[in-house]
């Protein structure tokens, strides 16, 4: 049976764009839980516990234990040393202002926007790579290191070009300075470790996906095949976000909604009910 996973944020509650990724993980498989909560600040045990109560409610289940990326820290680190060890990051002090100006400067043209923002400029690229791993400072993955990649999206065969990665993404942060490691990082250690076969996703996360894809090859992990599926949105087209509180589904289920009934208006339309 193919392995699937649902691997929300413990960070608001969750909306109806997080039932449908539930529900499609569910129905493709057999389905993992993860708890996204790398972000210390931001995450809530109050949040993780309505993510167990919404999905219960939903119908879903998932084997125990969940894996929790708050205790997965040694995991994230042995990935950084092996990548650290082949020269493949350098240490990054620059803030976001630098950023924007080195992205800016004359002879650059208009900043490049990548998955994560600006496409960074490479101006630590020259920082010494030798000794032990440095902590507390940014990590960024030399670009320059990644081959052509392959991977398939809903059965479909997709590629990228190394030169389009480098131009397109280049040197992404793995390790941020606060946290230690990345989503980046933790997602591709986490799916592979969990034994996925099958990311499904909101498309949101699609243009990250070559990220992670490199991300494998570089680790000597499999690549499992994605999903990308369709955002919910409201009735003006906007895509919910998790401050859409209105739109959780805390909210439906406060206001009578039976949940046979709001997986059915899902499955038949990706525009929240109001
Ligand atoms: N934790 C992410 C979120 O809450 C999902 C990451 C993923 O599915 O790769 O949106
Ligand atoms: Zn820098």
């Amino acid at each position: 049976m193919t392995r699937t996973r649902f691997a929300p944020s413990p960070t608001g509650p969750l909306h109806l764009g997080h039932a449908w990724a539930a529900m499609v993980a569910d129905e493709a498989g057999d389905m993992l839980l993860r708890i996204e909560d790398i972000d210390r600040q931001r995450s809530r045990h109050e949040w993780e516990a309505a993510i167990y109560d919404d999905l219960r409610w939903l119908g879903l289940d998932w084997p125990e234990p969940v894996m929790r990326q708050s205790e997965r820290m040694a995991a994230y680190g042995a990935a950084l040393d092996a990548l650290w060890a082949q020269g493949l990051l350098y240490p990054c002090t620059c803030n976001r202002r630098d950023i924007l100006a080195a992205a800016s400067a004359p002879q650059e043209g208009a900043p490049l926007l990548g998955p994560d923002g600006i496409v960074y400029p490479g101006t630590c690229r020259s920082a010494s790579r030798t000794g032990p791993r440095p902590n507390g400072v940014a990590l960024r993955l030399d670009a320059a290191a990644v081959d052509d990649l392959r991977w398939t999206e809903r059965g479909a065969p997709r590629t990228m070009e190394a030169g389009a990665f480098r131009e397109g993404i280049g040197d992404v942060v793995l390790a941020r300075r606060d946290f230690g490691t990345s989503y980046h990082l933790a997602v591709v250690v986490d799916d592979a470790a969990q034994g996925i076969d099958l990311v499904t996703r909101g498309a949101d996360l699609e243009e990250a996906t070559p990220i992670h894809v490199a991300l494998q090859g570089l680790l000597g992990l499999a690549t499992p095949d994605y999903l990308h599926q369709d955002l919910v949105r409201d009735r003006d087209g906007k895509r919910l976000a998790k401050r859409d509180d209105a739109r959780s589904i805390a909210s439906y289920r406060a206001a009578g909604w039976s949940a046979e009934r709001l997986k059915t208006r899902l499955r038949d339309s990706r525009i929240a009910p109001y």
